[in-house]
């Protein structure tokens, strides 16, 4: 790894079940996709998987993001499936391809995220921290459930370091879970109503235009 990168940890044993077009939110919409050079691989078996995923994805605009494998990726909680440079606008990843889809939206939502605003990601956090009260627990990928359950009534409160970084997990992983085609997941342990609403909020505040990145 060259610099300081994010990274998406493994959750060992858990595997997708299936991969399926799903009816809801962010699926199966005929988005125009002005992406032709946004994502250079440095890797060409990446090209199509990353081809087939953004036909998925609200349109995107930007500098080129490059990706590319690096085996044997790890991060601050131990092997990692992918790792993201942002300054340095590179993906990595170290993932199974029945994975990648998935994993592929995580990583380009955290350039989402970056470049969301103060209010898109306050408003988000409002989102969570309103399922928190409300005793929901689950979350729509591992890297948010295990920041998730990390988090004390304090941190949601005084928007903690570990508040912001599980919001933008979460994010992140909601993104994945609405956009990827990913249908189930064991990891997508979140209650149906709560996805609903997430799925709500994304379609408010990012549907229908162009997303920088
Ligand atoms: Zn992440």
């Amino acid at each position: 790894m060259v610099g300081r990168a994010h990274g998406l940890p493994r959750n060992r044993g858990l595997a997708p079940r299936k991969t399926a077009a799903r009816s809801g939110p962010g699926q199966g919409r005929p988005w125009a996709h002005p992406t032709d050079g946004l994502f250079v691989a440095d890797d060409p078996s990446l090209a199509p998987g990353v081809a087939r995923v953004l036909r998925r994805l609200p349109p995107l605009a930007g500098a080129p993001i490059r990706i590319g494998r690096a085996p044997g990726l790890r991060g601050r909680y131990g092997a990692s499936h992918a790792g993201t440079l942002l300054r340095d606008r590179r993906i990595l990843f170290d993932c199974a391809p029945a994975e990648f889809p998935r994993i592929f939206v995580h990583e380009v939502f955290h350039f989402v995220w970056l470049r969301a605003g103060n209010a898109a990601r306050r408003s988000f956090g409002q989102l969570l921290a309103s399922e928190i009260e409300g005793g929901v627990s689950g979350e729509l990928g591992w890297s948010a459930e295990l920041r998730k359950g990390k988090l004390t009534a304090a941190d949601r409160r005084n928007r903690t370091r570990p508040w912001r970084e599980y919001c933008c997990e979460s994010f992140c992983d909601t993104a994945a879970w609405l956009y990827s085609g990913v249908e189930r997941h064991d990891e997508f342990t979140l209650a149906k109503r709560c996805r609903k609403t997430r799925g709500q909020w994304f379609d408010r505040m990012l549907g229908g235009r162009q997303i920088p990145i």
